[in-house]
């Protein structure tokens, strides 16, 4: 088993992308991280996603994966975008990120409120060879929010093609189709090709 990092303090996201990597890279074992957390510094979700995978391998000696993701509505120029854990104020909590959105938009009608997830997945070996992909999942911002499974903006999300909110959507069902799915199956290849 090739061991693997996942630059992550969160034990919810090191168990989802277990469930996700798991069958698409055979033989990683992926492990959690409790390191020094890098500055976010980047302006984008790749910088961001390479800043942590970079950190975590330097520090580990080990392969390491990132992730960074968020929210970007049309209308608000693609904001909260990497803003998203803090839009809501310094509390970061999910409560305030999302009454702060629905409140901002709230004069508007549905076509203008086009939004989408996007996730970006970095691989960063220790000996300095990296690589990041994205993914991306598109739809709505719903007027109120809706469903109990889920965190962050699901409650206020509606993917294209369904008639739930992604908090509306079993757990099996978000992975499935979600923008952390799609980057890391295409992380996935990327990882196989240096790791195997
Ligand atoms: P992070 O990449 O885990 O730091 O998340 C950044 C922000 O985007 C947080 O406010 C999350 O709640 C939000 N976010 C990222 N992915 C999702 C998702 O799949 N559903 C809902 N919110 C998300």
């Amino acid at each position: 088993m090739t061991r693997v990092v996942l630059a992550s303090h969160n034990a919810h996201k090191l168990e989802e992308l277990r469930r996700i990597l798991g069958p698409l890279v055979p033989g990683i074992e992926l492990v959690g991280y409790d390191g020094p957390e890098p500055v976010e510094s980047g302006v984008t979700f790749e910088a961001n996603a390479l800043i942590k995978a970079r950190a975590a391998a330097a520090h580990t000696g080990l392969p390491a994966i990132a992730d960074d993701s968020g929210i970007s509505v049309a209308v608000l120029g693609g904001c909260p975008g990497i803003f998203s854990a803090r839009w809501g104020g310094p509390a970061r909590s999910d409560t305030a990120n999302v009454e702060l959105l629905l409140w901002q938009l709230s004069d508007l009608g549905d076509e203008h409120r086009a939004a989408s997830f996007a996730c970006a997945a970095a691989l960063a070996m220790p000996g300095g060879d990296e690589v990041v992909v994205r993914g991306d999942w598109s739809g709505t911002v719903l007027r109120e929010p809706r469903g109990a499974d889920g965190f962050g903006y699901d409650p206020i999300f509606r993917p294209d093609g369904e008639e739930r909110s992604a908090a509306e959507l079993a757990p099996a069902e978000k992975d499935a189709q979600s923008h952390r799915r799609r980057a890391f199956t295409a992380l996935a290849d990327e990882m196989t090709r240096r790791l195997a």
